[in-house]
């Protein structure tokens, strides 16, 4: 249920509100806007008089609310969120590329893709650490060794890292990580959710490969319930009856999440497509349906990558699809304000 007051309310009486309402057992998630102040209850709102509320001085409307995320609900939050990576943001009205290998492999590669994509306009250097490979037999990753190598590029290049946590008992190790990836196999992963509730570095959450709009939502409100409001939600393609495609690319996640939501959305065109020459065509609807950002594999020697080479694309090509991009995101955005 959400509590719309009006302008200015008595601060008497919306004190003497919220602590009836919390002695019915309702948490009270307060937001101050520059003109309204919206109260969302959370908790058995059943036995709440929504007309004796509504008949209140200090309140202009009352909202009954079905969705079961409270926290990422942008009916709560109308305003956008705006998340912080290192001195980056993400959802703050500028397109924000996140770019890197796959896995890391050695220094060398790691620091040479960092160079390059940084020069193209990434914004954020990805690259995975602890891989969750479908098959056993498949390299796993340099694991903390991977981490080390990473923070190396990070010194070298000034560029935020982001990196997928594959379980809560490694993240000592994400002590000089700046942004905590939760892969698409770990979306339900609830105890992991929790831990990373409450940490203190903003968290990507990928879309698991089967999961709605809602279960991602509910997903996000896991770890938000726990303190940790700093989500960027990420559609990197579902499961479907195509098998052309490594997975489909669900467009429509991008207006829907965005209604939905206040979280910030990112897509990831590389493990949707999972072949490197759709990766551009994607990116541009991604960025033309509104995405606040990309998370893009780049290797500089697909062929012989560890992981994921089919996906990835070239440094070159990476440079001039950012240079595209930037176009179609100026474009779209004039749009919207018109
Ligand atoms: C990744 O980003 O490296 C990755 C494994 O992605 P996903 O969890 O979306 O499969
Ligand atoms: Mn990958």
């Amino acid at each position: 249920m959400v509590v719309i007051l009006k302008e200015n309310p008595n601060q008497a009486q919306l004190d003497s509100l919220i602590s009836w309402l919390q002695d019915k057992g309702i948490a009270i998630h307060e937001t101050v806007g520059v003109h309204q102040t919206i109260l969302g209850l959370v908790g058995d709102t059943s036995s709440i008089d929504i007309d004796l509320l509504t008949a209140l001085d200090i309140v202009e409307d009352v909202r009954r609310i079905q969705e079961p995320y409270k926290k990422a609900n942008r009916k709560f939050h109308p305003d956008n969120t705006v998340v912080k990576v290192g001195d980056v943001e993400i959802g703050g009205g500028e397109l924000t590329l996140i770019a890197g290998p796959c896995s890391i492999e050695t220094e060398e590669q790691i620091c040479s893709i960092a160079k390059s994509v940084r020069k193209s306009g990434a914004k954020i250097l990805r690259g995975g650490a602890f891989k969750p490979r479908t098959s056993p037999y498949s390299f796993q990753g340099l694991r903390d060794e991977g981490l080390r190598l990473m923070e190396i590029a990070k010194e070298e290049t000034g560029l935020p890292i982001v990196t997928e946590i594959m379980d809560a008992s490694q993240l000592p190790l994400f002590e000089n990580v700046d942004m905590i990836q939760v892969g698409a196999r770990n979306m339900q992963n609830f105890e992991l959710l929790k831990v990373l509730g409450k940490v203190d570095k903003p968290i990507l959450l990928k879309r698991g490969l089967s999961a709605t709009y809602e279960e991602l939502l509910m997903s996000a409100e896991y770890i938000m319930s726990g303190g940790n409001e700093n989500i960027v939600l990420c559609e990197r393609g579902i499961r479907t009856f195509e098998t052309y495609t490594r997975n489909t690319l669900d467009i429509s996640a991008i207006p829907v999440l965005k209604k939905l939501t206040h979280l910030p959305i990112v897509i990831d065109p590389s493990h949707s497509a999972g072949k490197s020459a759709l990766v551009p065509p994607l990116s541009c609807a991604a960025v033309a349906a509104g995405a606040d950002g990309l998370i893009i594999e780049v290797h500089n020697d697909p062929a012989h990558a560890w992981c994921d080479g089919p996906q990835s694309i070239k440094p070159e090509v990476f440079d001039s699809l950012s240079k595209k991009l930037t176009v179609i995101f100026d474009t779209c955005k004039s749009e919207a304000v018109k």
